[in-house]
């Protein structure tokens, strides 16, 4: 099985990893990473960070790290960078930017998981808000409102000007729903919804099913599944998979983390670990390279 998913890695794409510098401490640095990365075959890293924007530090490391994979620079809409900022998201796209995150630690849902249900204690030490309605929502009423924002629809615009990546992040099932609606009007292409088998939004399948109906890709972090984390299950994953169809799925280690192995690690655990409980290469050369191959138009 592990020869399996060394050849499942040449050409396998990561949109959402972690590395220093960062304001908490990271395992590894973005050049360890990418090296790292490219030694296994990978074709493409996004690099997300959940305070600044990556997409010049990604530039520079792109001229020293090996031509083979692409590093893919973004911006998380949290307030560290003014939340729903018009501004941030147009110079982020201008330095480059491909990936476009909704809010993750500052977002309504997450303040409520980590902070009133305590779904979610392990992100506590980076969520300071302390109740929903202080947090940022797409809405314009958390949590059930029934119009997207005027400065969200505004980022919509430059998102799809540009044909960068719009990840819907920590967004709730319903948020999401909303948010791609929109989305698809303005003229946005490329959808991903971010682990709904993650703790902090997680999402029925007949959620997800929703939205890939309107257009958007399913990424599952691996994550979830750490010891200190969720304790997921990769099964559970699995079954989510096998119930949206492989087509429209996406794989994420969201690795980084200094108790977690390295993000190139963590991918090939995941790759290993949903073969173990079932899943077939074929399966998984969609999800880690296909999928991803399609969505960014690589080919
Ligand atoms: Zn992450």
């Amino acid at each position: 099985m592990w020869d399996n998913v060394k050849e499942l890695m040449v050409g396998a794409c990561d949109l959402h990893i972690h590395a220093g510098p960062d304001v908490v401490p990271r395992q590894h640095d973005l050049l360890e990473v990418a090296q790292e990365a490219a030694e296994a075959g990978m074709r493409v890293l996004g690099i997300k960070d959940h305070n600044t924007a990556t997409a010049d530090r990604v530039a520079l490391a792109q001229k020293i790290i090996p031509e083979s994979i692409t590093l893919m620079g973004g911006i998380v809409l949290n307030n560290a960078v003014g939340g729903f900022n018009t501004e941030a998201v147009d110079k982020a796209l201008k330095l480059g930017a491909k990936i476009v995150w909704m809010p993750s630690t500052d977002a309504c849902l997450t303040i409520e998981k980590v902070h009133k249900t305590n779904q979610t204690p392990w992100l506590l030490p980076v969520v300071d808000l302390k109740k929903p309605e202080q947090g940022l929502t797409v809405l314009d009423e958390w949590p059930s409102g029934k119009n997207i924002r005027p400065e969200v629809k505004e980022i919509l615009k430059l998102i799809a000007e540009k044909d960068a990546v719009l990840d819907t992040c920590h967004l709730s099932a319903y948020e999401c729903s909303k948010l791609i609606d929109e989305a698809k009007d303005i003229g946005v292409k490329k959808i991903i919804v971010t682990h709904p088998n993650c703790s902090v939004n997680p999402m029925t399948i007949s959620e997800q099913r929703e939205l890939v109906e309107k257009g958007a890709y399913v990424s599952y972090a691996f994550l979830p599944c750490m010891p200190l984390f969720d304790r997921q299950h990769p099964k559970e994953i699995a079954t989510m998979m096998e119930g949206i169809g492989m087509d429209h799925c996406l794989l994420f280690s969201d690795f980084g983390q200094i108790f977690n192995p390295s993000p190139v690690e963590g991918y090939k655990m995941f790759l290993a670990s949903l073969l173990a409980v079932g899943l077939s290469e074929n399966d998984l050369q969609k999800a880690a390279k296909l999928n991803p191959a399609r969505l960014l138009d690589l080919d």
